[in-house]
């Protein structure tokens, strides 16, 4: 697939829940309110949803939400997509997961082809951590890590660059990714959905982030790419790699690559825009996949050129009215 920018869409990107067991800050209100299961497309619809992609050419599929690990039998998801890896088709089948089910998961996910696995994690404070996510026990995603470590996975751990949250916290978070062989990767919070709090407070711009670190840590720039938007750069001190999402200080779309899918079948050509395609009524029209391939098809040739995403004092509203969690991050 080629969009008219011409870019290759090779990378999707599915929500397949919009539920989670944390409500970090950043992310949700604490009174959220979820979608009713009707809505949502049953597991057997993800799969063949996702397999409508990969017979158009996406090599690499990444489960988020919400929290993926939370819903219902979701190894079975992962188990039948495992098939496009055995067949070739598919390159990649990865997650994006707060860790709080590593532990029970960690082995059946290898199992079924998963080699990466993203990880949340804002704090290595246990209150901290707490009061970031509402809800989570770093020390239950601490034993997911291990479990994810021990099972052979790679770990990316991701945290978001929260102003006066955890700027104080990023040295630590080197230097332990860099002792259990971690890749870091800071992230720049986005305006996307209402949150209970100003999103002003806590927006932190990586480049005096990066700034920051240069002062104590030597960084390379690095050519290293994973087919997400992070760009890397090499730590000489610890030999490991920090990656650093700068959707508002630099912005990168001109090198995007990558459609979201939410649970309940909408298709987002961009994480920035509010413009979406409707998969769920083709791929539920029948049994045959005409209809579906001619909407994906339809979607992509409209994908935008780009986001415009400001976090300004003046707007009192954020950029996009839907959650990170509905898109997936
Ligand atoms: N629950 C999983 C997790 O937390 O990793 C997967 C879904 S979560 C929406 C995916 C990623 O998006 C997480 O790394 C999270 O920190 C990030 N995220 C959520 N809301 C964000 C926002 N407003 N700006 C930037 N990143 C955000
Ligand atoms: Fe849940 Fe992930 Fe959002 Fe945190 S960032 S509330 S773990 S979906």
């Amino acid at each position: 697939m080629i969009d008219p920018f011409g870019r290759h869409i090779s990378y999707l990107r599915v929500s397949v829940t919009d539920r989670c067991d944390f409500r970090c800050v950043y992310c949700m209100a604490e009174d959220m309110t979820f979608l009713p299961k009707a809505d949502v497309l049953t597991l057997e619809e993800l799969d063949r949803l996702c397999s409508a992609f990969v017979r158009h050419g996406v090599k690499k599929l990444r489960l988020t939400g919400g929290e993926p690990l939370v819903r219902k039998n979701i190894m079975s998801l992962f188990d039948s997509l495992g098939r496009h890896l055995k067949s070739g088709a598919l390159e990649e089948l990865t997650l994006t997961t707060n860790g709080s089910q590593l532990a029970k998961y960690a082995d059946d996910l290898v199992r079924a082809g998963v080699k990466r696995v993203n990880v949340s994690v804002d704090s290595l404070d246990p209150q901290r951590f707490r009061d970031i996510t509402r809800r989570g026990d770093l020390a239950v995603v601490m034993d997911g890590l291990r479990a994810a470590k021990d099972a052979g996975l790679k770990v990316k751990i991701n945290a978001v660059a929260l102003k006066g949250v955890n700027e104080d916290e990023y040295d630590e978070m080197i230097a332990w990714c860099g002792r259990e062989g971690f890749t870091l990767t800071l992230i720049e919070t986005m305006p996307l959905g209402e949150i209970d709090q100003d999103r002003t407070d806590q927006y932190l711009p990586l480049s005096l982030v990066r700034a920051r670190l240069q002062r104590r840590w030597t960084l390379d720039d690095s050519d290293f790419r994973t087919g997400g938007p992070a760009r890397y750069a090499r730590i000489a001190e610890t030999g490991g790699l920090i990656g650093f999402i700068t959707p508002l200080t630099h912005n990168f779309c001109e090198s995007c690559n990558r459609v979201r899918l939410t649970c309940t079948g909408t298709l987002f050509m961009c994480l920035g825009q509010d413009d979406a395609a409707d998969l769920r009524a083709p791929l539920r029209a029948g049994a045959d996949d005409a209809k579906l391939d001619a909407a994906i098809v339809e979607a992509i040739a409209r994908k935008p050129k780009g986001h415009d995403f400001i976090i300004d004092r003046r707007q009192d509203k954020p950029a996009l009215a839907r959650h990170m969690s509905v898109t997936g991050g």
